[in-house]
């Protein structure tokens, strides 16, 4: 028998139902919203408690079994399929918000549960958890990939929002990073370190979150420009200008068009900003007279305001479904929706170069992004019935990667590594990828923890 069937008895002797080896568990645990195939793992836990995933790993562990966490399974570089095969361990039955600490202003809560249903509550207790990347994600799988979105130009990343965590090691010990206190001089920042670590270095099985107070007032609007550069241009002048903007998303002409025939919105097909404002009514007056100005200077046009709550709530929806308007309109093309970060002061030049490139390789390039933080998406598609369109369109995705590197910036500010990003590793970090090869090592000695992501091993 191989190793995993062996560990697969194993864990079928110690978990009992909560072991699945049923193709449709296989199947929708080796999808993923990318174009790579079909990758099924060869069983499913659905661990319960942290104990039961402590189990689950010490026995994978004596029989070199892969293991891979699963959260919701939205991330967008294959970064939780099974490539090696193995057990993935499915987080959403651990979705419990474990104890609420308002007078601290945060929150302990287990890996499985989704941001929305924390915020729903949080709610009525006048806080919230602002990390918002769009897609109802969970908590862990948000601090595995140091997830971030629309209002982290405010608010910050996972990075800056996950204050300690409880991490089950490849070996299957149990330890706690971090604390309840709101810093720490006291050793290795091991909480940032598994932040961002995409279950390589091991499964996270709680979580404490910093929260925030809901704001007095909060009102959204959007503008149109003549064109990406202006619209970029007006986000750079207002982030310099230190205006705490809680969202500023920009959305390309043609993004926009699929949004208005995909949610019914009648936006000017042009280049928009969506911006949200958080703080007292005086506050947000203030901040949006600002900004109206800045617009104004850089040709914008006049804001549409959505100051009740159902039409902030409807603008963002139109924001968040952006990803399947654009692929609507190419419901069987091979979608790769592809991130960068660059400095905010080269924003409008990657953009543009990169909107130029896509145009000379005649494409529409649905380009969105969270611009105040310097970070844009490009959604480019293949045809799938085109030979070689694929590989031709993931070169246009390399050289956007390769275009933030050459401006001082990275190839994912928010999506992260996975399998899509793996091969710009080393010219991103140099000499420091060994570094990162030598901490998964010395964690992972048998490199089972989603193994074959991230980090090339020789
Ligand atoms: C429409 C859409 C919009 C999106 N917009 C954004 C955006 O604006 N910003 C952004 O950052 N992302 C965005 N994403 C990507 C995705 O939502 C994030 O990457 C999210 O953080 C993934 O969470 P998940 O629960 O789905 O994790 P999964 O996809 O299940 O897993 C992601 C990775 O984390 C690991 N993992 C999961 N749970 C754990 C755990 N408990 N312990 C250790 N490792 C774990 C997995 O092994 C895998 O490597 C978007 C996705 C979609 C579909």
């Amino acid at each position: 028998m191989s190793n995993i069937a062996d560990a697969i008895q194993a864990l079928k002797a110690a978990m009992g139902e909560k072991l699945s080896t049923a193709r449709p568990d296989l199947e929708s645990h080796g999808t993923s919203e990318t174009y790579y195939p079909l990758t099924p793992p060869d069983a499913v836990l659905f661990a319960t408690s942290t104990e039961d995933v402590a189990e689950a790993v010490k026995i994978c562990a004596a029989h070199g079994c892969p293991v891979t966490a699963w959260g919701t399974g939205t991330s967008l570089e294959a970064h939780s399929l099974p490539v090696k095969g193995g057990v993935t361990i499915d987080l959403s039955r651990m979705n419990r918000m474990l104890e609420l600490r308002d007078q601290d202003l945060c929150v302990r809560v287990q890996p499985g549960l989704t941001r929305e249903e924390l915020n729903v509550a949080l709610r009525d207790k006048g806080l919230f958890f602002p990390v918002d990347p769009g897609a109802n994600a969970s908590l862990g799988g948000m601090a595995a990939t140091r997830a971030s979105g629309t209002t982290t130009v405010r608010y910050g990343t996972m990075r800056d929002n996950v204050m300690a965590l409880e991490v089950v090691l490849a070996d299957g010990r149990i330890i706690r990073t971090g604390s309840l206190a709101r810093k720490s001089s006291a050793g290795y920042d091991l909480t940032r370190l598994f932040v961002g670590s995409e279950g390589t270095l091991g499964v996270i099985t709680e979580l404490t979150l910093k929260l925030q107070g809901q704001p007095d007032c909060i009102a959204a609007a959007v503008c149109d420009f003549a064109d990406v550069e202006s619209a970029v241009s007006a986000v750079i002048a207002i982030v310099q200008m230190g205006v705490p903007v809680a969202r500023v998303e920009l959305l390309n002409d043609v993004q926009l068009r699929s949004v208005n025939a995909y949610s019914g919105t009648d936006y000017p097909e042009k280049t928009h900003l969506f911006f949200e404002f958080h703080g007292s009514e005086a506050g947000v007056a203030e901040q949006s007279a600002t900004v109206a100005e800045v617009v104004e200077d850089f040709g914008g046009g006049a804001f549409r305001w959505a100051t009740k709550t159902e039409d902030r709530n409807a603008l963002w929806k139109a924001r968040h479904t952006a990803y399947w308007a654009a692929k609507a309109t190419f419901p069987t093309g091979q979608w790769i929706v592809t991130d960068v970060c660059v400095p905010i002061s080269q924003l409008a030049k990657a953009i543009t170069e990169t909107e130029a490139d896509l145009a000379a390789h005649g494409r529409e390039a649905h380009i969105l992004g969270h611009v105040g933080d310097g970070n844009y998406h490009v959604l480019i598609c293949a045809d799938p019935d085109l030979s070689g369109d694929l590989e031709d369109t993931l070169k246009l995705a390399d050289r956007m990667a390769e275009r933030a590197l050459a401006l001082g910036g990275t190839v994912t500010g928010e999506h992260g590594v996975g399998l899509g990003k793996m091969k710009h590793m080393a010219a991103e970090h140099g000499e420091a990828l060994s570094v990162m090869a030598a901490l998964k090592r010395s964690l992972d000695p048998q490199n089972i923890l989603n193994p074959g992501k991230v980090v090339p091993l020789n």
